[in-house]
């Protein structure tokens, strides 16, 4: 086949088209037709390098797959060739405490489609047959490819971490992102209200059709100020954060009393400054998150098929153009997320 690598880290022409063996699948694995693959941060990461964590190159990165179930090996039963299908994009070993606990994600061993293993830059996949969740009934692969990252990440920083109730407010920043749009979408569906920032009116437009209460143009408003100004003077009980340096300190000072900041990601930079007697004054919470269980990766599934959460495509691509799928998502140009499909 010939599918996307990365064998050296580095700008868009590291992603390279190269020829391979077809991959097969091992007893326990699924032979998987892509038909759709999502596009994420998590790839520019893979793409670009990061300083002191290696990577198993050469790589096909690429963790939200939707497709086809076209072959397996002996051990797998109760999967039927041709089914339409989902794969979760993170693994644990399946045999460590948080993995017998339905944590998964804090498994030592954990994994991630296109980070520890090949992903779904390519027409075919293989993949361990127990990531297979059924394609909700009603979405398209490319809908299908667009939420099992964002959405998890998103659920797992609003339901399990920051524990969002009814009512609260909660600030999510960069609404036009994946996972932006996804957790406005939940802590809507958990009956909070939300504030959204985003870069651009259109952006936040869309942020307000997917529920957002108020909205900030963080290149035309101060944020913080904002966000005073929207709570009177209170603040939020929760910030979904994942921009880092750039707005780590605005999303503290949103803080109410109380509050709770939620983080995953620190695109523009890794390094936030703390002032302690802020910390522990308004009695703050600063937690992490990475990933979510694949069990809250069900619900998310039942959720869209509900039609209670919806995926946000910003629009699909011929899997040829992914350099032009990095580009967008580097120039943040994008509202939801890019969706390759590799031809047929
Ligand atoms: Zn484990």
């Amino acid at each position: 086949m010939r599918a996307v690598r990365v064998r050296r880290h580095g700008g868009l022409d590291a992603l390279v088209w190269e020829d391979m063996p077809d991959p097969v699948p091992g007893p326990t694995e699924v032979l998987v037709r892509v038909r759709a693959c999502g596009v994420n941060h998590l790839d520019l990461w893979v793409r670009r390098g990061v300083p002191g964590h290696e990577f198993p190159l050469p790589l096909i990165p690429g963790c939200d797959i939707a497709g086809e179930v076209a072959g397996m090996g002996e051990a797998v039963a109760g999967v039927e060739l041709g089914s339409k299908v989902l794969v979760a994009p993170g693994f644990g070993c399946g045999r460590c405490e948080p993995c017998s606990l339905g944590n998964d994600h804090l498994c030592r061993h954990y994994g991630i489609m296109g980070e520890t293993r090949d992903g779904g830059y390519a027409p075919w996949v293989v993949v361990p047959a127990r990531l297979l969740l059924d394609l909700p009934e009603g979405l398209s692969f490319e809908e299908g490819a667009a939420f099992p990252l964002a959405f998890l990440t998103a659920w797992h920083m609003l339901v399990v971490r920051a524990e969002v109730q009814p009512g609260e407010r909660v600030l999510v920043q960069a609404a036009g992102s994946g996972v932006g749009s996804a957790a406005v979408q939940i802590a809507c569906l958990l009956g909070a209200r939300v504030i959204a920032t985003a870069g651009t009116d259109a952006k936040l437009e869309r942020a307000a059709e997917l529920g957002a209460e108020d909205t900030i143009n963080y290149n035309e408003a101060d944020f913080p100020e904002e966000v005073s100004r929207l709570t009177n003077k209170r603040g939020v009980d929760v910030v979904v954060e994942h921009v880092g340096q750039a707005t780590w300190d605005g999303s503290v000072r949103c803080l109410a009393k109380g509050g709770r900041l939620v983080t995953c990601g620190a695109t523009t930079g890794p390094v936030g400054d703390l002032h302690l007697p802020r910390l522990f004054f308004k009695s703050l919470s600063i937690l992490g998150s990475t990933m979510g269980s694949r069990g809250e990766l069900h619900r998310i599934v039942q959720l869209m098929e509900q039609r209670k959460l919806h995926p946000v495509v910003d629009r699909v691509l011929d899997l040829e153009e992914v350099r032009e799928a990095h580009r967008i998502l580097e120039d943040r140009e994008a509202f939801g997320k890019i969706v390759l499909r590799p031809s047929s």
